[in-house]
């Protein structure tokens, strides 16, 4: 069945929902891409950091290779890791990261963070790069505006490297400042986006630029309780959202699961969702939120009422020694 999409600044359309490949292990990353094609996915979410572009992309090409699905209807978001954003490391690392996908061509390529880290030798750079060296000690910030990194991914469009471009992880005046000067548009802003950050001006910031918002951890804290203390202490002291009212009512009365309402609320509001799983139960019923159901405006507004400016991707938080505010 075709996919849901969303529009592009770029004019491009994007399935409403993908696959997300951060933590997907390199050793399996190859065989889940391929199941997901198998499931119904077509657009997966992948960058330099999550360290899994060459395996991912391997899945692809199989699925290609045996005939179930062309290129032209897999979608590949991949992202510009933050110590790559002087102009020619980012031209670099932008040629490279499509090379190591090989698929021809990358379709929306993101600058991952708003903020610069001094240049490391991608082969140095330990998974899980986070940020810090491998002893978690230094954080060195680097001095390169947006706007030389944005000019460097505008060549890799007109280079026919990516076809659209966007950023992730943005704030409301960080984006209007780039919509200034963008002479390839804005095409999607990926951010961090469920009911306990909702986050309504910067969505509508972006949507009335005509830039697709994608949501990232949809599920709140469930995907940082998996990790090392400093990253997993905010979420370890938050309700788990799948157990919280009024989702776990409304997933009792549309007979879907917690995840579903989560994702639903998202999507229904013109949201695109990449949620991430192992689990082939869960990632048939995390695709199956594009449509079938939908929620009462009451409803959303009921679930948008969770709000409470809670972050748990920040590194202002989660790098204690260096904290770098970049939603301050
Ligand atoms: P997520 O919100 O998708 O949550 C994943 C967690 O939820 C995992 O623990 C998984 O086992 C569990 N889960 C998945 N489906 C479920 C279901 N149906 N029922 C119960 N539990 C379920 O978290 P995420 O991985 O943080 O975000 C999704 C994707 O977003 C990532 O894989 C990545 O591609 C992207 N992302 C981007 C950024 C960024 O800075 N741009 C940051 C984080 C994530």
């Amino acid at each position: 069945m075709p996919q849901k999409t969303i529009k592009l600044a770029s004019g491009r359309e994007m399935p409403l929902v993908g696959f997300g490949l951060w933590k997907v292990p390199k050793e399996t990353a190859a065989e889940t891409v391929y199941n997901a094609i198998k499931t119904g996915y077509r657009l997966f979410d992948g960058a330099y950091d999550y360290q899994n572009e060459k395996e991912a992309g391997e899945g692809v090409r199989r699925a290609i290779a045996e005939g179930l699905v062309k290129r032209e209807d897999i979608f590949i978001t991949t992202k510009l890791w933050n110590n790559y954003h002087q102009r020619e490391h980012a031209l670099q690392m932008g040629r490279r990261q499509n090379e190591t996908w090989g698929l021809g061509y990358i379709d929306l390529y993101l600058i991952h963070f708003p903020c610069a880290l001094k240049y490391v030798d991608p082969a140095e750079l330990q998974y899980p790069a986070w940020w810090m060296n491998s002893e978690h000690s230094t954080v060195e910030l680097d001095k390169v505006p947006i706007q030389e990194t944005w000019q460097a991914l505008e060549q890799l469009v007109d280079e026919g490297v990516t076809r659209s471009i966007g950023v992730s992880n943005f704030q409301a005046q960080s984006l209007t400042d780039l919509i200034s000067y963008a002479r390839h548009p804005v095409s999607s802003l990926q951010i961090e986006h469920h009911p306990y950050l909702v986050q309504p001006g910067l969505v509508a910031t972006a949507q009335a630029n005509g830039t697709a918002v994608t949501a990232y951890s949809s599920f709140g804290p469930q995907s940082f309780l998996e990790l090392p203390p400093d990253f997993s202490k905010r979420a370890a002291g938050a309700a788990l959202l799948f157990k919280a009212e009024p989702i776990v009512t409304l997933a009792a009365k549309y007979g879907k699961t917690p995840a579903q309402i989560l994702l639903r609320w998202a999507t229904q509001r013109g949201i695109a969702v990449i949620p991430k799983s192992n689990n082939p139960a869960r990632l048939a019923q995390n695709l199956d939120v594009a449509g079938g159901f939908d929620l009462a405006v009451d409803e959303l507004a009921a679930i948008s009422d969770l709000d409470r400016n809670l972050r748990f991707n920040d590194p202002g938080f989660y790098l204690p020694s260096h904290p770098i505010h970049v939603f301050a």
